[in-house]
């Protein structure tokens, strides 16, 4: 039988690297329902509340008990629960619904946090949407409390394989699994969150696939802090699943096999031999150049939102950072970030960048990434809208707060500012001009800065790609970011998945419009870089090097493997590949 013929197969997204072969342990976590309860009376009222506050101090509790033990990322991750736990809002909301509209405690808890979870959860950045999971592992926390006041402890939660479903086993709608006693095990689950993953018992748990769940959700972050394999979005096939079931899991592919014949598992024995000596390979690439095989020098950087994203970054080699997405720090916040806590972000970046380059970007908000504190109108098109540089030069206000805080971050490392949505040579000229504001208001106050900083402007509009020349002549560099650039020249919503196959990075009107950036920009001694997806995808990276980019900017994981295609590659191949490329599509 080849792989090919396996009937039980599940194709999910291959998140965290490694070939797992082992035995099914199926979680079935607790999903309390609404119950349409109306409350009778004031008492009943009032002892919603006593409950409600009851769960929000327990489940804090926990939190904090549980952040004591986990590394660093985890505990950022419940660190920021424990905030949203905080939050005023969302606990007014939820004594609201049990005060004014007379619902229990465990029904306000729910339909409070499922409205929130659809709002991030539909939110266009990645990283934004994962902030769901955040949510409904608040939500199961609270609501264990609630419906089944659970009184379990972190220590007796920590003892067991997971706990948290051994705890709730008592409710009827959960069971835990019975299969804990196999090693080698792969947990199948609907979804893991944080927590989950803090109490398993890593000796065991070789990998994890999940029914929903996507690149960045939490139980993804953790699987690659933890160096477990792992496949998440696999659908409703992973229902059939049964505890014992052995499974063959490749967090690569995203494949996931259930009881496959033994020559089918020989050969995946074999690919995972393969996998870790690529991993390890691409490891030793770390303190290496990335130099092409006829000596020129590539600037290999990473982009990130948060200091941990900067460490993941030094862990891969980034020679810097490409693009430092500043809008998740204010999405982060529960307020507006002030010039002192923006100052701060930005200096532990550049601080810990030691020297490297550090390229921000000012903020990117509108569109369908929202401020809960900044309300705007709704907008029927709001990718074609309100957003980015033009909230920042119709707020000049939260702008000039912005590049103040940047400013006098820049003189603790190399750093450049980048300007987002810029579609033409005026927008830049007004950005500059309260850029230069900016400075001389630092200058009246004495504070320091560094008065030659480089402004640079993404190219993700195709207005500006087009007039790249122009732009060319007032800003300090390019930075080329093709996933609006794919997404306004192809007319094709970035976010919209029934579309998806003709959202094509290699489509010929965007190739030219990259080549057009690039020539431009060198044409007129600019520096030109990428930051979009396509920059990491090792697919692009002779055609991008043959167009005479040598400033890359990725996620992480990805520079060591277009590392790895630069050291094999001559300029020559690379401007062979594209000749080819761009012949085939004039
Ligand atoms: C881009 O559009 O390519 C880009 C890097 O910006 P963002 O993904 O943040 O819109
Ligand atoms: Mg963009």
């Amino acid at each position: 039988m080849t792989i090919m013929n396996i009937v039980h197969q599940l194709q999910g997204i291959g998140v965290s690297p490694g070939i797992a072969i082992g035995r099914a342990c199926v979680i079935r976590q607790f999903e309390p329902g609404i119950t349409g309860e109306t409350l009778a009376d004031e008492a009943a009222v009032e002892r919603e509340i006593a409950l409600f506050r009851e769960a929000v101090g327990r489940s804090m509790e926990e939190l904090i008990l549980l952040m004591a033990g986990a590394e660093t990322a985890v505990e950022e991750i419940l660190g920021v629960q424990v905030e949203m736990l905080h939050d005023p809002m969302w606990e007014g909301e939820v004594l609201s619904k049990i005060g004014t509209d007379r619902k229990n405690a465990g029904d306000a808890v729910l339909e409070v946090t499922q409205d929130l979870v659809n709002t991030f959860g539909s939110m266009e950045d990645e990283y934004l949407r994962a902030r769901a999971a955040d949510i409904e592992d608040i939500r199961k926390r609270v609501m264990r409390y609630l419906r089944t006041g659970a009184a379990g402890t972190v220590e007796g939660w920590a003892d067991h394989f997971v706990g948290v479903h051994e705890m709730v086993g008592r409710d009827e709608h959960d069971g835990v699994s019975d299969a804990a006693a196999f090693a080698d095990q792969i947990l199948v689950a609907m979804d893991l969150s944080p927590s989950d993953l803090i109490a398993l018992d890593i000796s065991r748990v070789i990998g994890f696939a999940t029914r929903t769940g996507g690149k960045t959700s939490h139980a993804s972050i953790v699987a690659r802090l933890r160096g477990i394999a792992a496949v998440v979005g696999c659908g409703e096939g992973l229902d059939f699943i049964v505890d014992g079931d052995r499974l063959v899991l490749d967090g690569v592919t995203g494949i996931l096999l259930v009881n496959p014949a033994p020559d089918v598992v020989e050969q995946y024995v074999e690919k995972r031999k393969e996998q870790l000596a690529t991993t390890r390979f691409l490891q030793s690439l770390k303190g290496k150049e990335a130099i092409t095989t006829d000596g020129i020098a590539i600037h290999l950087s990473a982009n990130i939102g948060s200091i941990e994203d900067m460490e993941q970054a030094l862990e891969y080699g980034a020679q810097g950072v490409g693009l430092l997405r500043t809008e998740l720090l204010f999405m982060q916040s529960n307020s507006l970030p002030t010039e002192e806590e923006q100052f701060i972000f930005y200096k532990n970046i550049l601080v810990r960048a030691a020297g490297r380059p550090v390229t921000i970007r000012t903020l990117d908000i509108g569109g369908d990434k929202a401020l809960p504190y900044l309300p705007f109108p709704k907008e029927d098109n709001p990718f074609l809208g309100y957003r980015a540089i033009r909230i920042s030069l119709d707020r000049k206000d939260l702008f000039l707060t912005q590049v103040k805080a940047i400013l006098q971050a820049s003189v603790f490392g190399e750093c450049r500012i980048l300007l987002p949505m810029i579609g033409s040579v005026q927008e830049l000229r007004q950005a500059k001009a309260l850029i230069a504001e900016a400075k001389e208001d630092l200058t009246r106050q004495q504070l320091a800065y560094d008065a030659d900083i480089k402004t640079g402007i993404m190219i993700e509009i195709p207005s500006a790609a087009i007039m790249a020349d122009q732009l060319a002549k007032e800003a300090d560099f390019f930075s080329i970011g093709t996933n609006d650039l794919i997404q306004y020249t192809l007319a094709v919503d970035r976010m919209n998945e029934k579309i998806k196959a003709l959202y094509d990075p290699f489509h010929p009107a965007v190739l030219r419009l990259i080549r057009n950036v690039i020539e431009q920009g060198h044409l007129n001694g600019l520096p030109v870089g990428m930051c979009g997806e396509l920059a990491g995808d090792p697919q692009a990276t002779l055609l991008l090097l043959g167009m005479g980019l040598q400033d890359f900017s990725m996620n992480a994981p990805f520079i060591p493997v277009v590392k790895n295609i630069i050291l094999q590659s001559s300029m020559a191949l690379a401007r062979a590949v594209c000749a080819k490329e761009m012949d085939n599509i004039i």
